[in-house]
């Protein structure tokens, strides 16, 4: 009976496949990807990309343009699946509203300092990492506070929905969390002496204490007690695409895109571009 109804599916399958060979155009385009899947939906000219709005070096909003080393992974994997990046729509998400935008089709991928882990597996399907990012620390400079254990009863900031947000909770239950939905409203907390600190990703937090207007202001304190590996958000059924996905990202490390996408925006600061990943790094995609 089960062995019938494999057969079954097969044989499908294998029709489902050469009607595809047909070059009946109506689905598939570009190859393996499923009629909702990127692979497909690049080929069909669109795709919409989440990303962070005020993450500086990350994901940066101005008018209606978006810069930093997230949006420039984008341009590499839209140029990957054979999209024009100028094509690509860009649209804002907040670390709460990530999986969700994935699942209700709201974006198509979601590259956004968005940690991999296996809660979020549950809902969503992760190309990457592309980059290995760790939970630090953002004070005032005159700051003696060194590391977590230093902020019991303490107030410290982080964004609703995120991994450092729920690393407080669960292992620095002492520590009095303040919750926004964006980091710049943390450090604003910070600059007006609302909050002791501030606590997401160092790459985040030294984004912010670069800028023109917290020049002095602020430190980060540089030792971090997390990994927290960036992934590539997509659907969690589209295996196709997420293989893609890791692909495109081992290409870009061959051929200098993807440490040209650095240099251009993080590395400014002269901060040497990572290695990147290898293939072997790159195991997250499902079965
Ligand atoms: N990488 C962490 C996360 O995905 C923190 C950064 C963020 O909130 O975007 O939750």
């Amino acid at each position: 009976m089960r062995i019938s109804r494999m057969a079954a599916i097969a044989t499908a399958a294998v029709l489902a496949m050469s009607a595809a060979a047909c070059g009946d155009g109506s689905d598939n385009a570009g190859g393996g990807g499923s009629a909702d899947g990127i692979v497909g939906k690049a080929a069909s000219g669109k795709l919409v990309i989440g990303v962070k709005s005020d993450q500086p070096g990350l994901g940066l909003q101005t008018g209606t343009t978006y810069e930093g080393f997230d949006i420039e992974v984008g341009k590499i994997v839209a140029k990957g699946l054979g999209l024009d990046p100028a094509k690509v729509e860009w649209k804002t998400t907040v670390s709460a509203n990530r999986e969700p935008f994935i699942e209700q089709g709201q974006v198509d991928l979601v590259i956004a300092t968005y940690t991999i882990n296996d809660d979020r597996k549950k809902k969503v399907a992760f190309g990457g990492p592309y980059y290995v990012a760790g939970q630090d620390l953002l004070v005032a400079t005159a700051s003696t506070i060194t590391g977590p254990a230093d902020l019991d009863g303490k107030k410290v900031c982080s964004v609703a929905g995120s991994t450092p947000a729920k690393r407080i909770k669960e292992e620095y239950p002492k520590i009095g969390l303040q919750e926004f939905d964006s980091y710049s409203k943390c450090v604003q907390a910070l600059g007006t002496g609302q909050v002791d600190a501030v606590t997401t990703d160092d790459i985040i937090l030294a984004g912010y204490a670069a800028q023109a207007e917290y020049a002095g202001k602020f430190k980060v304190v540089g030792k971090p007690f997390s990994k927290e590996p960036y992934g590539i958000g997509l659907k969690k059924t589209d295996t196709a695409g997420c293989k893609k996905i890791n692909e495109i990202l081992v290409a870009a490390v061959a051929d200098g895109t993807y440490k040209a996408a650095w240099d251009s925006t993080l590395g400014k600061g002269g901060t040497p571009a990572p290695a990147g990943p290898t293939a072997a790094d790159l195991a997250n995609c499902p079965a």
